[in-house]
């Protein structure tokens, strides 16, 4: 895969036709979860995570780990281009937002405190995240 991902828009209403309160709630407004409550984090299993606003494909199990902060952490992207990065000075700090990039969604954040060779820890939303178990 290579190249931008073709953007997706949607209206307000059918944003809020298409998701559950609570995705639309993270993805659309930028909300988060409470920490442990999400379905995905002790997801352990081999498959895709897609986005759930648009199914665009955005981490892969392979790249998921234990970070222990209470969401599913991932070392890296499906590929460069799934996701888009943004400075966030929100709630007084300094953070990394991540979105998707074929529909905006917001996903969560990227610490650079990641344990792989990235170094880095995408700290992304369950409700943001849509899992496909990989078929044997
Ligand atoms: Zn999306």
């Amino acid at each position: 895969m290579s190249g931008k991902p073709e953007s997706i828009e949607k209206t307000d209403a059918e944003w809020r036709a298409t998701l559950t309160p609570e995705q639309y709630r993270v993805l659309r407004e930028k909300g988060t979860e409470r920490p442990f409550t999400g379905a995905l984090t002790e997801n352990h299993e081999t498959g895709n995570y897609h986005c759930a606003g648009c199914g665009a494909l955005l981490f892969l199990s392979g790249a998921k780990f234990d970070s222990g902060c209470g969401w599913p952490s991932f070392m890296i992207p499906a590929d460069s281009t799934a996701v888009q990065e943004h400075e966030d000075r929100s709630f007084g700090m300094r953070r990394v937002e991540v979105t998707c990039a074929r529909c905006g969604g917001h996903l969560g954040h990227v610490f650079p405190d990641g344990p792989g060779p990235t170094g880095l820890r995408y700290c992304i939303n369950s409700a943001s995240l849509a899992f496909t178990k990989e078929r044997k």
